[in-house]
């Protein structure tokens, strides 16, 4: 096809984009059966094909349209707001599952709390890396799923909210071993950062 021939198609294409999206959805509403059946048998062939081009197109394809890829995963991203938050939820509720049958569904600080209700645990880094954790790896979600697929009972620990955090707050040590000193003075400190301005 010549150049001419081509930007002709193009600019035909771009004027009746809207029809041609209509008359799409029709004709798949049409022949939905025979589409899906057509998929499930090519699958693996059709997503290799879709990856195969995605390699060698992908990130010029995004350069070119970021502005609308944006906006569609915005619009889409509103649009199913209830529906993305209910699968976020399942999701962390499954990694914090996992991680609890790997490190303990029992708290392990030595203030012996022994709490184990599933809901009152979190993971607590022993070594006390846990923001140079999340920032390395991207994140709360990431640490969970590091920390399950490579377990490390040197690097994490079943703690509940109350040792851990209050640990945090008590320079590293649980409050429920004394200090209380230690904690109260962190805790004014904390107060006057948030009352500062
Ligand atoms: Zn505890
Ligand atoms: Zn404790």
């Amino acid at each position: 096809m010549t150049t001419d021939r081509r930007q002709y198609y193009r600019a035909y294409h771009e004027e009746n984009r809207e029809r041609r999206l209509v008359q799409s959805r029709e004709y798949y509403q049409h022949h939905r059966d025979r589409i899906r059946e057509n998929y499930s048998k090519n699958r693996e062939t059709i997503l290799a094909g879709q990856r195969d081009w995605y390699k060698r197109n992908g990130v010029a394809y995004y350069a070119k349209n970021r502005e609308r890829i944006i906006a569609n995963v915005k619009k889409y991203n509103s649009k199913n707001a209830a529906k993305i938050l209910e699968h976020r939820r399942a999701n962390d509720a499954a990694l914090h599952k996992q991680a609890l049958d790997i490190y303990g569904h029992k708290c392990t600080c030595s203030c012996g709390c022994n709490e184990s209700a599933d809901g009152a645990l979190t993971l607590a880094h022993l070594m006390d890396d846990g923001k140079a954790d999340r920032i390395s790896l991207g994140g709360r979600r990431e640490v969970f799923q590091a920390a399950i697929t490579h377990p490390d009972h040197e690097k994490y620990a079943t703690r509940c909210w109350v040792c851990n955090s209050g640990a945090y707050m008590n320079g590293g040590t649980c409050p429920r071993l004394g200090n209380g000193k230690k904690l109260a003075i962190s805790i004014r400190k904390n107060y006057q950062i948030l009352h500062k301005q």
